[in-house]
């Protein structure tokens, strides 16, 4: 993998670039829709790849591990090959999950035990399985574990979490780099800076991640709980101690108007289940604020969701088909929704990277931070 860094801004930290991986070109600043069980609820790849064009998604090694299992995954190709998706995945730990989704869990130096979600077995994950778990998948970036708290922590807590997240990536490293040269592996491994809401502790950390001389880096343990401000806050205080010439992924955020701020910030990576999520609630992203589609006042409106997004939702139906087949509990309004607020994300950052290679990024960030005021 290798990352080219095409324009950066001279007033604020962003950067435009190229991430060169083995499943295609992928143009940064990117946000990477989320496809949990090797699907992007609702979207086929074939509208993800042709109408939205997106580069790269996410998959969760903690539901693909648990079913349909990696063993499984690996016999049929491994993961681009099993849901047909021939560009980039980014797979993530899956820490996060078994930190939110799975109760009696337990963890000590070598690892998490958990209990799975789905029917109560037992399973282990350690630095070192996580790794095999997202080569079976070949992953194109894989993270590696680490210990996400909830916020608010203790200074002490996150500390030890933070402690620990440093030893799993540094037992992950050599695994990964022993199975590298053993199988020509082509997966890039990101490590993921901890510290919770503690500026002493995040710069302790990447400080330590540094010394893995990694692909790229990765800032975690936001969007817990914290309050918007202080996820960004975080971010401006760990993105520039990650190496200049590495792409930095900001997981689990964010909000439309927070993209250009985190990209502002000098991230390049980001991803966040809410416009798919949110579109199979009825919250439609538009140029003009959010259109909540269950209300009255769409009943009879013959207007596209947004008049400026060019989606196929936009280009084809009106918000009141839209409502009346989400008043309906129709299948199809998460497909048409989730297309649209997804384009919705991926043009956001498709112009903010524009305004960047043109050097008008500073002018953008102005005019949309005006625009959240009024
Ligand atoms: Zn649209």
């Amino acid at each position: 993998m290798r990352f080219e860094i095409q324009a950066e801004c001279s007033e604020t930290g962003a950067r435009a670039g190229l991430l060169h991986t083995a499943h295609g070109i992928i143009e940064t600043p990117v946000f990477m829709p989320v496809g949990t069980q090797a699907t992007v609820k609702g979207v086929t790849q074939r509208d993800l790849a042709g109408e939205l064009d997106a580069r790269i998604i996410l998959a969760n090694t903690y539901h693909l591990f648990l079913r349909p299992g990696n063993q499984l995954i690996r016999q049929m190709g491994g993961l681009h090959q099993f849901m047909a998706w021939p560009r980039a995945i980014l797979t993530d730990s899956g820490g996060f999950q078994v930190f939110s989704l799975s109760d009696l869990r337990k963890i000590t130096d070598q690892g998490v035990l958990f209990r799975s979600h789905l029917d109560g077995d037992a399973h282990l994950f350690t630095p070192e399985s996580t790794v095999d778990v997202q080569m079976d998948f070949g992953s194109d970036i894989m993270m590696v574990l680490d210990e996400c708290l909830a916020y608010p922590s203790s200074h002490e807590a996150a500390n030890h979490a933070m402690q620990r997240t440093v030893q799993w990536a540094r037992t992950a490293y050599s695994h990964y780099t022993r199975k590298v040269e053993e199988t020509g592996s082509l997966s890039a491994l990101f490590p993921i800076v901890q510290g919770s809401m503690f500026p002493d502790l995040r710069r302790a950390c990447a400080n330590e991640l540094l010394e893995l001389n990694a692909h790229g880096y990765a800032i975690g343990g936001l969007s817990v709980g914290e309050p918007r401000a202080l996820s960004l806050e975080m971010t401006e205080v760990t993105a520039p101690l990650l190496p200049k010439d590495k792409p930095r992924y900001v997981m689990g955020v964010g909000m439309p108007e927070e993209l250009p701020e985190y990209v502002a910030r000098g991230v390049d990576m980001m991803d966040c289940v809410l416009p798919s999520r949110n579109a199979r609630n009825g919250y439609l992203f538009t140029s003009e604020g959010r259109v909540v589609i269950k209300q009255a006042r769409y009943r009879d409106d013959p207007a596209p969701v947004d008049p400026k997004c060019s989606c196929y939702t936009c280009r084809t139906h009106s918000r009141a088909y839209l409502r009346h087949l989400f008043q309906a509990s129709e299948i199809l309004f998460s497909s048409l929704a989730t297309l649209h607020n997804l384009q919705y994300y991926l043009d956001r950052m498709r112009q903010i990277r524009q305004s960047i290679l043109l050097g008008t990024f500073p002018a953008y960030l102005d005019g949309l931070r005006r625009s959240a005021v009024e």
